[in-house]
């Protein structure tokens, strides 16, 4: 089965557009999504319906969470509590009830664990490097764990029978990387709405269980209309420029 990976969308309509046609071809059959789905980007109801429409195995990001209320606005930056707050006020009754059914504790599905930041603190924790992977091996089960929230598309190894041994690799878009059961591993797609490792296409991935290949695809959208829609928004000055540089 071939599965479409969403994560850290934003928001951002027109880069989520682009990675549902880019994925066409894949004839994928699920969904899966890593959270986050809203938060920094303009387009928060279209982004949420259009998901919804997919009907996708999902967790709650970070951003979500502070959109329906659950977390306080006030533990993020300036300018992340500002598009927070907008983005409340622009979600239909039937989003934010979807977005606050969304489960925070992270899913198993075959032999993957889904879960927004980290198994270990499946909300917050940022699996950046190697030392943090090794220490979250002990709190997911399955040969594999997807994660997002960092909005870097990568991928930790462990050598079989180790705890300690990790190698981190980037990904490069286009290239599947075989998975091997004995060699658990934490992969993350990156970010279709706000791409944060020097390259502004939207991110994600395609993984194909029967192959056991996860194939991490970059696609290009039109930033500039999302940067207009920002801009007509009010949105921070600083959100909508980053976006030219995948940061
Ligand atoms: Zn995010």
């Amino acid at each position: 089965m071939r599965i479409l990976i969403l994560s850290d969308i934003h928001a951002n309509l027109a880069a989520l557009e682009a990675v549902l046609t880019d994925a066409q071809s894949f004839e994928y059959e699920a969904v899966w999504c890593l959270g986050d789905i809203v938060g920094y980007g303009p387009e928060p109801e279209e982004c949420v319906a259009r998901v919804r429409s997919l009907k996708p195995r999902a967790v709650v990001g970070n951003h979500d969470w502070a959109v329906i209320g659950r977390m306080d606005a006030e533990d993020f930056n300036v300018e992340a509590r500002r598009v927070v707050l907008w983005t409340r006020q622009r979600l239909s009754a039937i989003s934010l009830n979807w977005l606050s059914n969304l489960p925070h504790e992270p899913i198993v599905e075959g032999d993957f664990t889904l879960t927004h930041g980290s198994p270990r603190d499946p909300v917050w924790e940022y699996v950046v490097y190697p030392a943090v992977a090794a220490a979250n091996l002990a709190h997911f089960q399955t040969p594999f764990c997807l994660v997002g929230h960092t909005h870097v598309p990568n991928l930790f190894v462990f050598a079989a029978g180790s705890q300690h041994k990790v190698n981190a690799m980037r990904v490069r878009p286009g290239q599947p990387i075989a998975l091997e059961k004995a060699n658990r591993a934490i992969l993350n797609p990156g970010s279709v709405g706000q791409p944060r490792d020097s390259d502004p296409r939207a991110a994600y991935a395609i993984l194909d269980t029967e192959r056991s290949t996860w194939l991490p695809r970059r696609a290009p959208y039109p930033i500039e209309v999302t940067q207009a829609h920002m801009r007509a928004a009010g949105l921070p000055e600083r959100l909508i420029n980053r976006l030219d540089f995948g940061w």
